[in-house]
């Protein structure tokens, strides 16, 4: 097994602190009342309520995503804390480091991740 530089885990334990931080941010963001955020609220004219719908489903969508990136980048924190990181959680093949580079929260191999897509 080779494993990537402490230097590489290092920085990628750095890259995925901010980017969780970033993440859980925007969901708290998303996850605020509407009302907090001047949404939904009486005395708005009929019609708004379907743009805001719309733009709800948009946001759905952007949480979808949000929540599946956060949660690749709390397995990629649990394997630099075990000692995993840069290997693939399903072949345990090495992930190059251009990839981890590109994707510091990847946590499969180029094969598995395009095999399970
Ligand atoms: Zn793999």
């Amino acid at each position: 097994m080779t494993h990537p530089a402490d230097s590489v885990v290092r920085r990628a334990a750095e890259v995925l602190a901010a980017k969780r931080a970033d993440a859980e941010a925007e969901l708290a963001a998303l996850e605020a009342p509407p009302d907090a955020s001047g949404g939904i609220s009486f005395g708005k004219r009929v019609g708004d309520g379907t743009a805001i719908a719309v733009e709800r489903l948009a946001q759905v969508a952007v949480h979808d995503g949000i929540t599946a990136l956060l949660a690749d980048v709390r397995r990629a924190q649990a394997k630099v804390e075990d000692g995993t990181y840069g290997h693939c959680d399903r072949c345990g093949a090495a992930i190059p480091e251009e990839r981890l580079d590109a994707r510091p929260w990847a946590t499969l191999c180029v094969s598995c991740a395009s095999s399970s897509a």
